[in-house]
């Protein structure tokens, strides 16, 4: 039998980067995050190549303190978590201390920042595949933070080729994430563009800050959406949890009866997550009342921070509800009873 040993550092901090970047929508979904984590109101993000050849991030948020450079790119080091218990009534995006660090490992990656009092002096910062601080050089640079990220899977041929092979799919999934946030980002303005090789750059959309999340959603998705679209605030009698904000149809909204998985965003607590079993609610019960379409959802969860854990995998992507089924069943009652009250005011003529 051959024998146990110790993976090398450079190998085990390889293989851990790739489950924390699993693809381009866990670059873009932690860059944007940590963007809004460090109070941002305006956040750029720009692609080459649909993110093939570069995807870059700027804010105009706190920036970071010449203190931190050694150690902002190092595995688990965070600003925002301090012991496992404040877990459990985390405010912000990112605690595990990965994404930057991931980056270094997997792409080329640099980034620019400067605070209030540096700019428009600004401090540009290289670090070794490792993490560490390699080098730094005086740049321009207005207030915040630049991140860029060149040759995605670079030291991952496979996943390099994956990507290459599957990137129009990739760039179109990293939209609807995008599409998510700046919906739900009142607070920022979010510009989303791209240039194609040697091609202009296009801006794909660009919402404004201060704005309504149905300012916001006719930004994104067009003035056509409002109309058919109902806002709905259900409370749950679950303790400690209520919903709010979830606005839904049952009109016709973008029409024609066809899947529409990328018009349906969920969040918890603001947060954009992938909540498969609630979106299967929310899609039986319209079903019920309206057969030949498929429902624009627009639902933030308001969950107490304990009832829910966002720590299940290193791309924080899923999150678990302690209480899944008493909550699901109450968005059951909750959503049949506003739809049959719906029901009766829609003549029977015009019902599918
Ligand atoms: P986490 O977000 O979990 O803390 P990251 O690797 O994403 O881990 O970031 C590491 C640290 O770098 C953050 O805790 C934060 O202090 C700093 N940082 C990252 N991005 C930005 C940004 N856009 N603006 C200001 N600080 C940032
Ligand atoms: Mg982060």
């Amino acid at each position: 039998m051959a024998t146990i040993k110790a993976l090398e550092g450079r190998t085990v901090h390889q293989i851990q980067s790739g489950q924390v970047i699993v693809d381009l929508c866990s670059v873009v979904k932690e860059l944007v995050e940590n963007s809004l984590d460090a109070g941002a109101t305006s956040i750029d993000i720009r692609f080459k190549n649909n993110g093939l050849d570069s995807i870059e991030v700027q804010d105009n948020g706190s920036g970071i303190v010449s203190e931190n450079y050694q150690t902002i790119a190092l595995k688990h080091y965070t600003s925002k978590l301090s012991s496992y218990d404040d877990l459990s009534s985390l405010q912000t995006f990112g605690f595990r201390g990965e994404a930057l660090s991931s980056l270094c490992a997997l792409s080329k990656f640099h980034v620019t920042t400067a605070r209030a009092d540096e700019a428009p002096k600004g401090t540009r910062l290289d670090f070794e595949v490792s993490g560490q601080l390699k080098s730094t050089q005086v740049v321009a640079s207005q207030k915040g933070t630049t991140v860029a990220v060149e040759d995605l899977f670079v030291s991952l041929p496979v996943r390099r080729r994956e990507l290459e092979k599957n990137i129009k799919r990739e760039y179109g999934k990293v939209l609807g994430i995008l599409q998510a946030c700046a919906c739900i980002s009142t607070q920022a303005r979010i510009s989303v563009s791209n240039v194609m090789a040697k091609g202009k750059r296009a801006v794909i959309f660009a919402t404004k800050s201060n704005q309504t999340t149905r300012e916001n959603i006719a930004t994104v998705f067009g003035t056509k959406a409002l109309p058919a679209l109902v806002a709905m605030n259900l409370s749950f009698e679950l303790q400690p949890t209520k919903t709010q904000e979830p606005a839904s149809n049952s009109e016709p909204t973008f029409g024609e009866g066809r899947q529409a998985p990328d018009r349906q965003m969920f969040f918890v607590n603001s947060r954009p997550c992938g909540l498969p079993q609630v979106a299967k609610i929310f899609n039986e019960v319209y079903k019920a009342y309206n057969a030949s379409q498929s429902p624009f959802i627009f639902a933030n969860l308001s969950l107490d921070t304990n009832a829910y854990d966002v720590n299940v995998s290193p791309d924080k992507r899923t999150i678990l509800l302690h209480d899944q089924t008493s909550l699901l069943e109450s968005i059951r009652v909750s959503l049949t009873a506003l739809f049959e009250k719906q029901d009766q005011t829609v003549p029977q003529s015009q019902k599918s």
